[in-house]
């Protein structure tokens, strides 16, 4: 799948890290015509712990979250599970003339079933808390623990059409 097809060049996103005066960092989007488009959102992360903060220059769970976050992002709709459609998991319901008495559905257009009649969503090649599997360890190698660690201000910028580029052969099935 050609994931290009997902950006065209005047809809390209510009992600921008910084650094404010009391060491925070904060990644921030734009247009490419300078269009502050707010703060990158924290990808899911499962629902025991905490979004964290992201951070980017050595080796730490904010890096690892931001590598993530940055692919999520950039793949837009293609990072959902189209097997749980986003929610990470599945509906039970009970069919008696089937094998199992039961078959698993998608509840993502309705209410969360109670715990007795949901489970993790089953799919096999990779589904994490609703999004596809992507490669956030090599993304991590490649661009965020190259990304200068000290100092103040614009640290480093990268357009969503280069995550893409980047995705493309990676085997990250959308
Ligand atoms: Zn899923």
């Amino acid at each position: 799948m050609d994931l290009l097809h997902l950006v065209a060049p005047a809809d390209d996103i510009v992600y921008i890290g910084r650094r404010t005066s009391r060491g925070e960092a904060v990644v921030t989007m734009e247009s490419v015509d300078g269009t502050e488009l707010g703060q990158l959102p924290n990808a899911p992360t499962g629902r025991d712990r905490w979004p964290g903060s992201v951070e980017w220059g050595y080796g730490g769970q904010g890096p690892r979250e931001l590598s993530r976050s940055l692919l999520l992002h950039a793949l837009g709709s293609a990072a959902v599970c189209h097997t749980c459609g986003g929610t990470g998991g599945m509906r039970v319901r009970a069919v008696p003339a089937t094998p199992d008495g039961y078959v698993l559905e998608s509840y993502a257009d309705g209410p969360v079933p109670d715990a007795d009649h949901r489970v993790d969503c089953p799919r096999y090649d990779g589904c994490e808390w609703g999004n596809v599997a992507v490669p956030g360890a090599q993304f991590f190698d490649d661009y965020v623990a190259r990304w200068p660690k000290g100092g103040t201000g614009e640290q480093w910028r990268l357009r969503r059409s280069e995550v893409l580029a980047w995705l493309r052969g990676r085997a990250v099935v959308a």
